[in-house]
């Protein structure tokens, strides 16, 4: 049994004082320092200096690991220019991809807080590093194909990739179903995928509405798709429509990432169906998909998208950027909002035992230090400097063990 001690412990939405937290593989007790002590006698005393906070693990819910390899190399600014540049540069990023590369980014990640992130993961490149990472791996095995003619040959390849990593699961990876978009996946794909989904009780995510050229192919079968479908695959209508592709989610509470060009209605319909969207506001801006409107999503989630839409994979400075993105919002409000998507948020659209500071849950912790003694110890102040002074964290916890 080990009890640690922060000055502040965040539980609940807010920062406790005078608390600290008994632990082995999962979190035993929340009382006063003494108390623990006197209660569990033989246990190690790990205690924080001044001005430190005890999170649960941050998650980041989407990552794609087999782009590690790009920097600088594809085009951004425009979402089909920077689609178009993925198809001419994919393979040579994809040979640049190796097993310390990933270990690399995945310690980047940890670095920023995140004990458990989701990898999606489109040809399985990564599931040998991710199996045996010390953090918690979403395996997320991606399915795309819109081409009838391909449809079987997919399907095939996507169910091995599966079985592969139900095969490898455990307690820090739990394999997991994305499907690509409502532009990339036939409807009779995502029906026979959800239908595994379902039966092997597998969680699903799916990227949804991230640029204005998806909206336009998927409502009048225009703009920038058309060009790219005529080249790539030879045809010239979307094969979902907006409402059908969201209609094939209901009674699958899933994970949706960007809903950028996502109406109000769209995104209530989200709300409603018990949905969550992963809000990836640097791929999102960098891409020129434009701004997410959060205000109207019920659980929002943060993700940092992979490398090939973003410059680094550190969640705290994806908040920082969210921060900045939405400068309508009020700006401490915003800042809790944050903290809890990339926390307790998270962790409920993955149902698991994370992101909570809570007796029963998994003791994935990160400690991060504030720079001074806080002046104002409202919540929404503490969460806004840990995100504005925070780049690293102190230590992090997975499991009860110590991983930095
Ligand atoms: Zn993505």
């Amino acid at each position: 049994m080990r009890i640690i001690s922060c000055k502040y412990i965040f539980i609940d939405g807010n920062f406790v004082k005078n608390k600290a937290v008994a632990f082995d593989k999962t979190i035993k007790k929340i009382a006063p320092l003494n108390e623990l002590k006197e209660e569990f006698k033989n246990a190690e005393i790990i205690e924080y200096p001044s001005n430190t906070v005890l999170y649960p693990g941050f998650i980041n819910p989407h990552v794609h690991l087999e782009f590690s390899a790009n920097q600088a190399a594809l085009n951004y600014g425009d979402f089909i220019k920077w689609l178009n540049s993925v198809i001419e540069y994919r393979q040579e990023l994809v040979e640049k991809l190796d097993e310390e590369l990933i270990k690399l980014k995945a310690k980047e990640m940890l670095q920023s807080g995140v004990t458990t992130f989701g990898a999606i993961s489109s040809f399985s490149a990564e599931l040998n590093v991710c199996k045996n990472l010390k953090q918690r791996v979403i395996y997320f095995n991606e399915i795309i194909g819109s081409n009838p003619a391909a449809v079987d040959a997919l399907f095939g390849d996507f169910k091995n990739r599966l079985q592969e990593s139900i095969e490898a699961k455990s307690d820090t990876l739990i394999p997991a179903i994305a499907i690509h978009s409502p532009y990339s996946v036939h409807p009779i794909l995502i029906r026979e995928v959800l239908k595994i989904a379902k039966e092997k009780n597998l969680i699903t995510t799916a990227h949804f509405l991230e640029s204005q050229a998806e909206r336009e192919w998927l409502e009048n079968g225009t703009g920038g798709f058309l060009e790219f479908f005529k080249n790539f695959s030879n045809t010239t209508k979307p094969i979902n429509t907006i409402e059908g592709f969201l209609n094939a989610f209901n009674n699958c509470p899933t994970l949706f990432t960007h809903g950028v060009q996502a109406t109000k209605e769209e995104l209530e319909t989200l709300n409603q169906n018990g949905h969550s969207l992963i809000h990836c506001p640097r791929s999102n801006r960098l891409l020129g998909c434009g701004r997410a409107q959060i205000e109207y999503i019920d659980n929002m989630l943060l993700g940092t998208d992979g490398l090939s839409s973003n410059y680094s994979l550190s969640i705290l400075e994806e908040m920082r950027a969210a921060l900045m993105m939405h400068h309508k919002a009020d700006l401490k409000k915003l800042a809790l909002r944050l903290i809890n998507a990339v926390t307790e948020n998270a962790a409920k659209a993955l149902n698991l035992k994370i992101g909570k500071i809570e007796t029963g849950y998994y003791a994935d912790f990160a400690i991060f230090k504030l720079p001074n003694d806080l002046k104002e110890e409202e919540n929404s102040n503490i969460a806004l400097h840990t995100i504005l002074n925070c780049n690293k964290t102190q230590n992090v916890y997975i499991g009860g063990e110590e991983v930095l």
